[in-house]
């Protein structure tokens, strides 16, 4: 646990949440300011800021969560669809330096847009270009 995050105290019962889903490994609750209804946060019980500081077997544990409680979260709020995102890293838009997954159901003419939407202009690559990215991201591994 981390003593000056929120997510670790909302874990641990010091900060009340509504929980929806619990586990030995996972804590689910609803975002406290949701972008539509039924918008939960998918969290790991340990404290890692980033998804890659997550042991493996944690890490599973969150995306298996978030797959689960999807449909859950879809069907109780009577959505059309859900994105499923996380903002990993400060430039990503992460405020909570306590790793999350978002469940954010969507509604046919809601008006929001797809994951695509979160960067205003996309870059152009030529074939080498793509290939070099390719290559480094293979060999950052
Ligand atoms: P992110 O930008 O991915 O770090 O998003 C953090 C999310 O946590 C935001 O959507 C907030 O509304 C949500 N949040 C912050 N504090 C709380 C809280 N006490 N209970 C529930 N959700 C929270
Ligand atoms: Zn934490």
């Amino acid at each position: 646990m981390s003593d000056d995050c929120i997510f670790c105290q909302i874990i641990a019962g010091e900060i009340p949440s509504r929980t929806v889903y619990e586990d030995d490994d996972v804590f689910a609750f609803l975002d406290v300011n949701p972008m539509s209804r039924g918008h939960t946060l998918v969290i790991p019980k340990d404290h890692a800021q980033r998804i890659e500081e997550l042991p493996e077997d944690q890490r599973a544990a969150v995306f298996t969560t978030l797959g689960k409680l999807a449909p859950a979260v879809e069907a109780a709020v009577d959505a059309d669809g859900v994105n499923i995102g996380m903002n990993d890293g400060e430039a990503a838009g992460q405020e909570v330096m306590h790793t999350h997954g978002h469940i954010i159901p969507r509604f046919e003419g809601d008006g929001g847009g797809a994951v695509h939407s979160i960067v205003q202009t996309y870059p152009e690559l030529s074939d080498e270009e793509f290939d070099e990215v390719a290559a480094a991201i293979r060999e950052a591994q």
